[in-house]
């Protein structure tokens, strides 16, 4: 089962939840959060490998270029814009799609790779664990999503997605089987919690909701949840000791209350996702 864990905004401890559910359930771990990958801070696995990730860009014979400017007209990211001097192009906003070198007429345009990141595997334990590394400045993460998403053969997987609900979580969270919204008992928290809840409903996946930093007595969040009948998978609590162990770069199951409790979130989720 592929699993995806979602939060609407940043900080409510989506990898907290990500890295502590797959060690649990000894599920293999993607860090998806290609801009700011830090599940391995937690996890410590040993790298295995470590691979370039590149996209093709078009590079310009400009001994060829007639100056037509068909493949300035036919870029929809601005990529490539028409000068006296020739064709001028700028890298980081190109998505290569490849469509300049199609329209080309005399064939002066020829596709290269260019490096955006990398990606590394791991192991630690019983988990095996991948992650994402856009390189600074690179404006474009989906590719990079996308390869993980490829190399990953597990069969039981985490995927710990980026924060919101942009184009790098919809990538993300592509067939997968069922998500895991991490959100936070505030008026924050339930604004982007609904945002995330859409994403779902239009994406057509089945999700269930954490609540972090939450207690015993019923907030908002469980409010909302209640009279949109969405299942809640669980909640951590507001405990001190949670921030120590965070702090130090452990891992919450660590100690025996949070190992038995994420147990039983993963469980939950096994049993609902399996359902569907
Ligand atoms: S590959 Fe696509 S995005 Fe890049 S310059 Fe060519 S047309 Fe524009
Ligand atoms: S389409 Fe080809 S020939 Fe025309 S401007 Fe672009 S590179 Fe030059």
């Amino acid at each position: 089962m592929k699993i995806a864990v979602l939060s609407g905004k940043g900080g409510t401890g989506k990898t907290t939840v990500s890295v502590n559910l797959a060690k649990a359930m000894g599920w293999s771990y993607i860090d998806c959060d290609v801009e700011e990958p830090n599940g391995f801070i937690f996890l410590k696995p040993n790298i295995s490998k470590k691979m370039d990730v590149s996209i093709l860009v078009p590079k310009i014979d400009e001994q060829k270029c007639i100056h037509c400017n068909k493949c300035v007209d036919i870029c929809q990211f601005n990529a490539l814009a028409g000068t006296n001097n020739g064709v001028l192009f700028f890298e980081k906003l190109c998505h290569g799609c490849g469509a300049c070198t199609l329209i080309c007429p005399v064939g002066a345009i020829e596709e290269v790779d260019r490096v955006i990141g990398k990606i590394e595997v791991g192991e630690d334990e019983n988990i095996s664990c991948m992650r994402g590394i856009l390189n600074i400045g690179e404006p474009m993460a989906t590719p990079i999503i996308k390869q993980l998403k490829k190399l990953n053969k597990e069969e039981d997987t985490i995927i710990d997605c980026s924060p919101g609900s942009s184009c790098t979580v919809v990538s993300a969270i592509e067939k997968i089987d069922y998500a895991v919204l991490v959100t936070e008992p505030t008026e924050f928290g339930l604004h982007d919690l609904k945002i995330a809840i859409q994403l779902m409903r239009q994406m057509n996946i089945p999700f269930g909701v954490i609540i972090n930093r939450g207690d015993h007595k019923k907030d908002l969040i469980d409010r909302y949840c209640e009279g949109e009948n969405i299942n809640i998978l669980g909640k951590i609590p507001f405990d001190k000791k949670v921030a120590v162990l965070y702090s130090k770069g452990k891992l919450l199951i660590d100690d025996l209350v949070y190992e038995r409790k994420f147990k039983e979130i993963g469980q939950k989720i096994w049993e609902v996702g399996s359902c569907n």
